[in-house]
């Protein structure tokens, strides 16, 4: 098995010196064990997170071993009847080819004609019940409200603008950092309106596409995203805090905004969320997002590298933002 693991830990950005690669031979499997080949291996930006050694809602990776996370792949071998050879599962050991382990650290995933296994890594899978905990749950969206979602165009976001139009959202307007991207969240993803942040004043160009304001917030990003949503919420608005990926590779202290008293006289709602306490949301978001991608309601987009030996690079360029929609490794 080809196995990557943290080498040291990253300060700002990480490189290709703080993994290593290794490849070592697999033991005879066990009773109840099964041998698992991935087919997808997912690089998300939680995973910086875990790179450091502080306290978060996920134990950090430990240095010399395995970067574990969400991968999907086959039943190769097996000695756990549940699990037969051929069973299609999801799991979470995370960037190596082949895996084995009791068959109680695999889920099996049904095989739905239509529905491509590396969709089990978004769209209908983690980032995908991210986006409907976050706008559903959490910032209790009604039909009729104006969503603004940063980070629109990766995984999370855009499965968050097509469910936030769906749930019957008045107009949903996105974020992101490249012309193109905001061209694709118009043409494929139902937003309403979309910028490029890399252009400059997120507030002015927030409230120019939003001139009416907006009552729910998807923030993915932080810092000035944060600040352009507080200025921009009507009141009563409610924010879903999902992420704030401008500053994990950042070594200075990220920015607060300046304008968090708007909470206040706007009566707002910001709560901040982790999915691993919302997963009994699982099965209804499941069948809604199965019956919605049956009548082809649903698009997505995958960026994949291949090869697991570029894993670290696709983990690096789906934050600086190379990926549209779900950036995914195929071994
Ligand atoms: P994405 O597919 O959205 O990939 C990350 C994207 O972040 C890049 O494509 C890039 O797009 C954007 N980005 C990078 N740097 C910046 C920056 N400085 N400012 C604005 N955008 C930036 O990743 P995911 O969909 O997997 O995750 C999105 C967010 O959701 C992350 O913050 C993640 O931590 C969070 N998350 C939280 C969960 C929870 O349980 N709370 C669960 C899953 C994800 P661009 O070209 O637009 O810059």
């Amino acid at each position: 098995s080809t196995q990557i693991l943290l080498a040291s830990r990253p300060t700002g950005w990480p490189t290709g010196e703080n993994f290593e690669v290794r490849t070592v031979p697999l033991a005879e499997l066990a009773d109840g064990q099964v041998r698992v080949r991935n087919e997808f291996i997912s690089v998300d930006p939680y995973m910086r997170g875990r790179m450091n050694d502080t306290r978060s809602y996920v134990a950090p990776y430990q240095i010399g071993g395995q970067i574990s996370g969400g991968a999907v792949g086959e039943v190769i071998e097996s000695r756990a009847p549940e699990l037969p050879v051929g069973t299609l599962v999801l799991h979470q050991h995370g960037w190596s080819d082949v895996v084995q382990a009791d068959a109680a650290a695999f889920s099996l995933v049904p095989k739905i004609p239509g529905v491509p296994n590396s969709l089990r890594l978004h769209m209908m899978g983690m980032t995908g019940l991210t986006a409907w905990v976050g706008l559903k749950v959490v910032a209790q969206m009604k039909a009729g409200d104006t969503v603004f979602i940063s980070g629109a165009a990766g995984a999370v976001g855009t499965a968050a603008g097509q469910i936030a139009k769906l749930l019957g959202a008045k107009r949903v307007i996105g974020s992101a950092g490249s012309d193109a991207k905001v061209q694709l969240l118009k043409d494929k993803y139902g937003y309403d309106a979309a910028f490029n942040y890399k252009n400059g004043d997120i507030s002015g160009q927030l409230h120019a596409l939003a001139p009416e304001g907006i009552d729910v917030y998807f923030d993915n990003v932080g810092g000035e995203h944060l600040e352009a949503a507080l200025d921009a919420f009507n009141d009563g608005g409610r924010g879903a805090l999902c992420g704030a990926i401008s500053s994990y590779n950042s070594t200075q202290p990220s920015q607060g905004p300046g304008n968090l008293a708007n909470m206040i006289t706007r009566g707002l709602k910001l709560q901040g969320f982790t999915l691993a306490n919302y997963l009994e949301h699982a099965g209804e978001f499941s069948s809604q997002m199965g019956q919605w991608f049956a009548e082809g309601k649903i698009a997505y987009d995958e960026t994949i590298v291949e090869g697991i030996e570029h894993t670290v690079e696709a983990f690096i360029q789906m934050m600086q933002g190379k990926n549209v929609g779900k950036m995914l490794v195929r071994i």
